[in-house]
């Protein structure tokens, strides 16, 4: 069974790009944690450098995944630019091309057809002519880092989406090892149902992802003023007590929209414990 190591780029204290609100860690970790479903259904093993919002520094990202014998490493990432005038998809790959240029151009041909524009394969060399990038450097598996559009350009973040995204990619790493892609399936892809009770308990499956807002009689509003804010739900929960504040997730896909599930999250903000409370 093949090993794929997945590296949610930034994390923690170190947001990535920042720009009109978006956080680029926050994008990283809902595609990073997609793409292990996807990849687990095709069956693949999978380990991730990060499956909660915490900073690891680049060296170990790439330590950690040696020490696990990782045979492919692919590290996802939102792209910026200093003018905010770039758009488009690109994946980099090792100087040395072989593997972790196929890989990048099986990825790149995928991420591009979701509609992004096609800027091509990446990879710079340092000034002691290695690669520049030290998660591709510092890997022993032949590593890609993928951008998957421009944070700071909205056409960009109109087509993101970060289960098409981890479907793209899975299909790229499908196409380059050889691997039959598994689509999911029909249940799995449907999104939430809009329930009619206003009290009662939600469970939400491991690898699921929202976007996390606050409700009030005049609106909703988006949690931390970040418009594209996404809360990652990485465990299975149950809950059924009614807390202090009121919230609801929105499914990504549905993002602008106010209807979803409403829920109450008693002490933890992270959508980790939560119920339904109220429905849109
Ligand atoms: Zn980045």
């Amino acid at each position: 069974m093949l090993k794929i190591w997945i590296d949610a780029g930034h994390g923690g204290v170190q947001p990535g790009i920042c720009y009109g609100g978006r956080i680029e860690k926050a994008y990283t970790l809902p595609t990073a944690i997609a793409l292990q479903n996807e990849l687990e259904r095709c069956g693949f093993t999978v380990k991730q450098t990060r499956t909660t919002d915490v900073d690891v520094t680049v060296g170990q990202r790439a330590r950690n995944a040696n020490a696990w014998g990782a045979d492919y490493f692919v590290s996802i990432h939102l792209n910026g630019s200093v003018g905010h005038n770039a758009m488009g998809a690109e994946t980099w790959h090792s100087i040395t091309g072989g593997q972790s240029k196929a890989l990048a151009q099986a990825i790149q041909k995928e991420v591009a057809a979701l509609g992004y524009k096609d800027r091509a394969l990446k990879s710079e060399a340092n000034e002691k002519g290695k690669d520049s990038l030290c998660v591709i450097r510092e890997t022993n598996a032949p590593a890609v880092l993928v951008e998957v559009g421009f944070l700071d350009w909205d056409a960009d973040m109109r087509i993101f989406d970060a289960a098409k995204a981890a479907q793209a990619i899975a299909r790229g790493i499908c196409n380059h090892t050889g691997v039959a892609y598994k689509p999911a399936t029909a249940a799995a892809t449907a999104p939430a149902t809009i329930r009619a009770d206003t009290s009662g308990t939600i469970t939400v499956k491991k690898g699921e992802y929202y976007q996390m807002r606050t409700y009030s009689p005049t609106g909703a509003r988006v949690v931390s003023g970040n418009p594209d804010s996404v809360v990652v739900v990485s465990r299975n929960v149950t809950r059924g007590a009614d807390g202090a504040e009121d919230w609801y997730l929105v499914p990504i896909g549905d993002r602008g929209s106010q209807t979803g599930i409403y829920l109450s999250a008693a002490g933890d903000k992270n959508g980790k414990q939560c119920c339904i409370v109220k429905i849109g």
